[in-house]
């Protein structure tokens, strides 16, 4: 117990311990006499991933349900038991977790695929608190994964891959993502994963002088400049990004400029941008370069300044400049929003609950009677790159890659959507069915009466927001077509007569 609470982060009051001792023992009872793979008692496991949930989220519930949530599916014990000895929130997330557990990602051709994918969404958008439980348990499996069979590995590891570090990419907890991926891409794609890691050996080994020296320029600079910072460190770029980034590249590696990336990290925001005009003004910054996720976060809520400067013997070097709580939040993510929020601490960052694709997510799930359009939906929505628009006011909008001004139009409001007749990008005419590109200005020009929607809007339609509304009214005109036919009490016109 002591060790649990050692390698924790947080300090935890008698009554959190009191409750994180009860679970440990209740949970090393049930699984008394059960035994992992490589002959480690079992309670082992759920006691690794409460470690690793704690390093992110030290919240004593959702703790207790991770000590607590293999009992229900692996042992005699139920979930009445757990509820009358934890209560009903902890019982909940353990009944939560299990489930989840029960969805197979690995069989794309199994019936129950699609369905349970949903449920694992709907959990998702209902508790947050389930995902972190998973990802932690999954964590903690990957870290052990060499003690069961090759085949079964690659399928876990592939399954991980691909549905658990995106999920864990999407709710922002960037040190899960990385270490989710490095671990099966080890095992997904073991010739890969290699060359990547020669090519990544062989540049670290030729820059670090460079890099070293690089630093100590910047520490420099920003000293005589009279700027603060609390931090100036070497960060390495992870296998598995480094691999799809020479993919991208061909394998050129002359043209990825971040294997090795120079990172600031300041107390302020004001800071940060003082710090960029600093570099800039010392050493010249390659165009195209500069990144301010400050000012436009990623839509997971990352922020930081990214930018490439020219340093000394003509090297090119990325510096990321960020604060401390910037920096926090982009490796614990969603997490942290919580944190903050439950503490109802004053906290600047509490986008990420909000985040609109969790709303929308939400929205459209409720809706879906055909689970192959939700597969397909759910492709396109929850895995896409995404880009942000703005309307004439500055309001972001975001939207997935593709989308287009009927997608925009909905987004701000359905009503508006009703209305539109066409729109300006840019200050520029342009057609409903236009493609938006990052960052563009979208005006919708307004008819005064609510339009005809055409079945047109559909194929244009790219998320599912836009997509069901149109298929709605759409429903809704027809009918009302079909009933003013009806309706029509008058004779037809003569050339409709039959002879
Ligand atoms: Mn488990």
């Amino acid at each position: 117990m002591t060790d649990l609470l050692k390698a924790i982060p947080h300090q935890f009051n008698h009554e959190e311990q009191a409750l994180l001792r009860k679970a440990l023992e209740f949970a090393a009872k049930a699984h008394a006499g059960q035994k992992r793979k490589n002959g480690e008692d079992y309670i082992i496991h759920p006691r690794g991933a409460a470690i690793i949930l704690g390093q992110i989220f030290p919240d004593t519930t959702t703790l207790a349900a991770t000590l607590l949530h293999d009992v229900y599916e692996d042992t005699g014990v139920s979930l009445e038991d757990i509820n009358k000895n934890f209560g009903e929130d902890i019982a909940k997330l353990v009944d939560g977790v299990t489930k989840l557990g029960h969805v197979r990602f690995r069989d794309s051709k199994d019936k129950f695929y699609v369905e349970n994918l949903r449920k694992l969404f709907f959990a998702t958008s209902e508790d947050i608190r389930v995902i972190l439980i998973k990802l932690a348990d999954r964590i903690h499996n990957m870290r052990t994964i060499s003690h069961i069979p090759k085949d079964k590995q690659v399928k876990v590891a592939s399954e991980t891959l691909e549905v658990y570090a995106p999920i864990a990419a999407r709710l922002g907890i960037g040190s899960w993502k990385d270490e989710l991926e490095d671990l099966s891409f080890q095992i997904v794609h073991p010739k890969e994963y290699q060359e990547t890691k020669d090519i990544q050996v062989k540049e670290l080994s030729s820059r670090d002088e460079n890099v070293k020296e690089m630093q100590k320029y910047l520490i420099h600079t920003l000293k005589n400049e009279g700027i603060k910072f609390l931090d100036i460190s070497g960060r390495v770029k992870r296998l598995y990004s480094l691999f799809h980034k020479l993919k991208k590249y061909d394998g050129d590696i002359s043209k990825i400029h971040d294997i090795i990336a120079l990172r600031i990290i300041t107390k302020s925001t004001a800071d940060c941008y003082a710090a960029l005009g600093a570099i800039h003004k010392h050493f010249q910054p390659v165009p195209g370069r500069i990144k301010d996720y400050i000012a436009t976060p990623k839509p997971n809520g990352y922020q930081s300044i990214h930018t490439t400067v020219i340093g000394k013997g003509g090297k090119t070097f990325e510096i990321q400049i960020r604060t401390d709580l910037m920096h926090e939040e982009a490796e614990r993510g969603i997490a942290a929003h919580w944190f903050y929020n439950e503490e109802g601490k004053n906290h600047p960052f509490t986008r990420g609950l909000q985040a609109p694709w969790l709303k929308e997510l939400r929205a459209w799930q409720e809706n879906v009677e055909n689970p192959e359009e939700f597969l397909e939906n759910l492709k396109i929505d929850f895995f896409k790159n995404r880009i942000f628009v703005y309307t004439p006011k500055g309001d972001i909008k975001d939207l997935p890659s593709g989308a287009t001004v009927i997608d925009f139009a909905f987004s701000v409001h359905t009503d508006l959507a009703l209305h539109m007749m066409g729109a300006r990008i840019n200050g520029k005419m342009a057609s409903i069915y236009d493609e938006l590109e990052k960052e563009d200005v979208v005006e919708i020009i307004k008819n005064k009466n609510p339009v005809k929607i055409s079945p047109k809007w559909q194929e244009y339609a790219k998320t599912n927001n836009a997509k069901s509304k149109i298929r709605a009214f759409l429903n809704e005109q027809n009918r009302g077509l079909i009933q003013r036919v009806k309706d029509m009490s008058f004779p037809l016109p003569k050339f409709f007569r039959r002879k």
